[in-house]
């Protein structure tokens, strides 16, 4: 293989030359992978999560510090009686070297992703998101000037905001929830020259999260015997069993899969439900009733994915089974309790998901479902806002607003105006 890598589906097998491809050439529901012809990991002197490039579908990189940190805990690992236990944050805390600016590790797939579509074709990106991806590539695109179409409920409008001016970046608020921002994110994709960012279809936004699990294994000397993480999509997951997949053939970190344990935050929990019932199917009716309620009592609204890449071959039921893996809910209370607790033992204030993470990962110590001499890699997945916000000047950028995306009128006017920005670009 003369190519740094080639995409292979788990489905059919077939490979392919990267074309920013995010589905199987001959119409397998799958989650395509990146192999890469580099089978052992050599860190690279190159900015942020670049330092990884041999297991990212990139040929270069962008100056960049974000990067995921591991450091191995005293506070949190003796509180729990806890031997083995290390750290992965993906957030801003320049006491530890950490500086995501935006606060949470979407920004470790928003970079590849943007290196990946300028190598392999060129035009706009388009983000339908509630939160933090949405963030993580305004901010990509700030840093950058890659164009970028950002499309949130207004609800999310005040979760958009960068560390410097955005002047590429189009930031479209819906009149409604998450679901009607993908209707209209969806329908903006036809345009010519605009890309979907793809979500866990993208093998650069996988692979961007997988460092969390690299980042983990070289400082830690080997893998863990678990990978612990709040989940929305589950994306993350899948990211650190196929970063696992790669460390194992690389020889060098163990022989053995880490186990998943993926925590979701009731009453919102779709694949919780999917999971402990042993179906790879998620049954709406069963596994998310009332979906609008459930999602409104959440503490964390980033972990409401509605739409997961669970049963999709490649996904999170595959990764699940494959590493002898567990998922488990927690409560709204005890999630804010846990953050508390993190907070107050490590001295940084998580994200709300990594706080559910956190709840979810004290539960499986007090079920004894972890061992307390296992080696655990604990995903604080966000956090360090209290110090951005007393750091960085940020800066909130303009928006178009949609009144109604039912109204063909409606969409057909923010088409064209869409459509007239494009244009600059492609
Ligand atoms: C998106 C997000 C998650 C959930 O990630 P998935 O692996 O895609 O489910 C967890 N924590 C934070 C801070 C996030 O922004
Ligand atoms: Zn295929």
């Amino acid at each position: 293989m003369d190519e740094h890598y080639l995409l292979t589906c788990p489905v059919c097998k077939k490979q392919f030359s990267d074309t920013y491809l995010l589905t199987c050439k001959t119409g397998c529901f799958s989650l395509l992978r990146a192999d890469y012809s580099a089978k052992s990991l050599t860190l690279r002197n190159l900015p942020g999560i670049f330092k990884y490039r041999d297991w990212l579908p990139v040929m270069g990189s962008l100056p960049t510090c974000s990067s995921p940190i591991c450091f191995k805990s005293s506070m949190l690992a003796a509180h729990l009686g806890l031997k083995n236990l290390w750290i992965g944050f993906s957030g801003y805390w320049p006491l530890r070297d950490a500086y995501v600016n935006t606060g949470s590790f979407k920004e470790f797939e928003a970079y590849p992703t943007v290196v990946r579509l300028r190598e392999r074709t060129s035009g706009v990106i388009l983000v339908s998101s509630a939160g933090n991806t949405g963030r993580a590539f305004a901010q990509v695109s700030a840093e950058t000037d890659q164009p970028v179409i950002i499309v949130v409920p207004v609800s999310a409008r005040e979760r958009i905001w960068t560390t410097l001016p955005a002047k590429n970046l189009l930031l479209i608020t819906v009149d409604g929830d998450y679901t009607d921002a993908i209707t209209l994110g969806n329908a903006l994709c036809s345009i010519p020259g605009i890309y979907s960012e793809g979500g866990a279809k993208n093998v650069a936004r996988r692979d961007g999260m997988g460092t969390v699990m690299l980042e983990g294994a070289v400082t830690i000397g080997k893998m863990p015997d678990w990978y612990i993480q709040g989940v929305g999509s589950g994306t993350g997951g899948i990211a650190a069993w196929e970063a696992s997949i790669r460390l194992i053939k690389d020889g060098r970190f163990g022989s053995d899969l880490p186990r998943l344990l993926l925590i979701q935050n009731e009453p919102f929990i779709p694949m919780v439900r999917a999971w402990q019932a042993g179906r790879r199917e998620i049954i709406p009716d069963l596994d998310m009733p009332d979906a609008k309620g459930a999602i409104s009592q959440v503490y964390s609204d980033v972990l409401t994915n509605r739409a997961p890449p669970y049963a999709i071959p490649g996904g999170v039921y595959d990764a699940l089974s494959e590493t002898g893996g567990l998922m488990d809910s927690v409560s709204s209370e005890a999630a804010r309790e846990a953050g508390a607790l993190f907070h107050r033992l490590e001295g940084i204030d998580p994200d709300p998901a990594a706080a559910v993470c956190v709840a979810g990962f004290i539960k499986a110590v007090h079920n004894q479902v972890i061992d307390p001499k296992a080696t655990i890699l604990l995903s604080i997945t966000g956090g360090g806002y209290e110090i951005i916000n007393q750091d960085m000047r940020i800066v909130h950028p303009p928006d178009i607003k949609v009144e109604n995306v039912l109204n063909e009128q409606c969409t057909n006017s923010i088409k064209r105006q869409v459509t007239t920005w494009v244009s600059q670009y492609v």
